[in-house]
């Protein structure tokens, strides 16, 4: 601090000031990244019904996420799809973009699909909560339970032949099970009205690469199932 403001700070001390306005043409430090529009859900074709439930979630206020996130993120592709993926919540790529899996797990998750033929807007992809967990943290449980309901609806919907729930808070979740995916991968089980298929999360792919052969193996089962690929 230079010896000027320190002599100007004691003086004012000495009248009982505590604080100092901030000058109107000092910048504040912008708390929240700029949002991005969003992505491009024209592709899709989603009938008035489903834009208006898609604008009731862009507004929700029923858990304390809604205070940091920069936006909902909602969920992508066609409503006509057999394949579904969930994954557990919008990282920071996410919550600047609007879109699911855009950062470096989505790229992931995109360029395993795309190796075996299956492009990304082929499929619908969406989360177990719509806003990102401030740093990331692990989504809380009242955070989940406020939030899934939305995620039923995109289910109901949806009807997808499968469900490919990937990493631990989204199997676990929508199986109500404490088993790990470890365990729970690669097999099929009934749960949220529809049929769902566990795998890892491509996150935890990207810091445990050896288990990349299981994760594709695992894609190629759910797009063969569904006839995006041949079996
Ligand atoms: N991780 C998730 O679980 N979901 C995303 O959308 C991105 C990263």
């Amino acid at each position: 601090m230079s010896r000027p403001l320190k002599k100007h700070l004691e003086l004012e001390g000495l009248f009982g000031a505590d604080f100092l306005p901030l000058s109107k043409t000092a910048k504040r430090p912008s708390k929240k990244p700029a949002r991005h529009p969003g992505p491009d859900i024209s592709a899709w074709g989603w009938p008035s019904e489903y834009l208006a439930f898609r604008e009731e979630v862009l507004d929700c206020r029923k858990c304390g996420l809604c205070a940091t996130r920069t936006q909902v993120v909602f969920g992508v592709g066609p409503l006509s799809t057999p394949l579904l993926f969930v994954g557990e919540a919008p990282g920071a790529d996410e919550d600047v973009r609007g879109e699911p899996f855009v950062g470096r797990a989505g790229q992931l998750l995109t360029s395993t699909l795309k190796k075996l033929g299956v492009e990304r807007h082929r499929v619908h992809i969406a989360n177990i909560l719509k806003c990102r967990p401030p740093d990331n943290r692990t989504p809380q449980p009242d955070e989940m339970q406020a939030c899934l309901p939305w995620l039923q609806r995109q289910i109901d919907t949806i009807r997808p032949k499968v469900l490919c729930a990937m990493g631990n808070i989204a199997a676990q979740t929508l199986l109500q099970t404490k088993t790990g995916i470890t365990r729970l991968r690669g097999r099929y089980v009934e749960a949220m009205g529809t049929r769902i298929f566990p795998t890892f999360h491509p996150a935890y792919i990207l810091r445990n690469m050896g288990d990349l052969p299981l994760f594709e193996a695992d894609l190629r089962t759910v797009c063969k199932e569904t006839g995006l690929l041949e079996k």
